[in-house]
């Protein structure tokens, strides 16, 4: 890539962090937790151990910032990392829903031009989850929600979470739905050879969620809800066809108005995170269009000059690397 052709921003959309009263209620969880199948809690043993993860999720604008500057990043979205407040009570989640969106609306307000935020909400109290929303989306300036896949083994296809999409919906709140490990009635099948994350569980957990809330016919009640997914779309882009096709015979599925494909063309869109690699690029930018489709570092579970590098040298065309470094998620996030 030459210098005249860089894009107008970089632009970063699955920054991940945590703050001590999340990195803290986590830790008292995971040190708690006995078991051996969960998987989100098995990590935050490691996690929230004090290490360098630890730190690089908690440190907000120190050398975060610095990272940014050498990749050339102008502007990440932060989201609270996994499992986010899912893992606790609801009273406990909603509390500290509350201080995560606090924090981050502090943040934002001293480098406007460097962080953006989603709201950290607990599905486990949805109605409470929907307040949040508005809060976060009126008076904090933040600019969706993130959700981590399930919550106690459940979508958020289920009626019970329904204000929450009903809120998003009425406030123009994407939600970007980020892995955690499988529900719990899957997690066992993940154990042999640690398959529980990133290397493979994260994303047929969320695959499914997203294609759950297609088939669940949350679409056709909140038209205008949108949905973001990360890592290429938790492969369900490579799948969209044969869902289409296999999906047009009677099976004793939900009769939707549109193809499950028509909905993921109109009310979802893809990050990259993870998934810089080229083939994998054109891929999204053909499957999709590069205005479905956005950057993200996943720092710090991936390095940002990596990620950088991968999608500077990716063989497209400069539009489609304008639109996958800033023009979509500008359109999607409002930024
Ligand atoms: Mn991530």
């Amino acid at each position: 890539m030459s210098a005249q052709n860089r894009p107008a921003r970089k632009i970063a959309v699955e920054e991940a962090f945590s703050i001590p009263a999340h990195m803290d209620e986590l830790k008292r969880a995971a040190d708690a937790y006995t078991g051996t199948e969960d998987g989100d809690l098995l990590l935050a043993k490691r996690q929230t151990g004090g290490g360098e993860m630890t730190k690089s999720l908690l440190d907000l604008d120190g050398r975060r910032l610095e990272l940014m500057d050498e990749a050339g990043i102008d502007l990440a979205l932060l989201l609270i990392t996994a499992p986010g407040v899912q893992a606790f009570s609801s009273q406990d989640g909603v509390r500290i829903a509350r201080q995560v969106n606090d924090t981050m609306a502090e943040l934002v307000s001293r480098h406007p031009t460097r962080f953006a935020a989603l709201a950290a909400v607990a599905p486990q109290a949805a109605a409470e989850a929907a307040k949040e929303i508005e809060r976060a989306m009126t008076t904090l300036g933040m600019k969706g929600v993130v959700i981590n896949s399930h919550t106690n083994g459940e979508y958020l296809s289920e009626e019970k979470y329904w204000p929450l999409l009903e809120a998003a919906e009425a406030h123009d709140a994407p939600i970007y739905i980020h892995p955690r490990s499988p529900i719990p009635d899957m997690a066992k099948a993940y154990l042999p050879d640690n398959l529980s994350h990133a290397i493979y569980g994260f994303q047929a957990e969320t695959g499914l969620h997203g294609l759950r809330l297609i088939t669940g016919g949350i679409f056709d009640r909140f038209p205008k809800l949108q949905i973001v997914l990360g890592h290429a779309g938790e492969g369900l882009p490579f799948w969209l066809d044969r869902i289409d096709y296999m999906y047009a015979k009677p099976r004793g599925r939900r009769v939707l108005k549109h193809r499950p494909s028509d909905y993921f063309m109109n009310n979802f869109s893809v990050t990259t995170s993870g998934m810089n690699w080229h083939a994998q690029i054109r891929y999204l930018i053909e499957k999709l269009g590069s205005d479905h489709v956005m950057f993200a570092a996943d720092y710090p579970y991936q390095i940002m000059l990596e990620e950088v590098a991968q999608l500077d040298s990716a063989p497209i065309g400069d539009a489609d690397r304008e639109n996958i470094y800033c023009r979509t998620a500008e359109r999607v996030f409002k930024l």
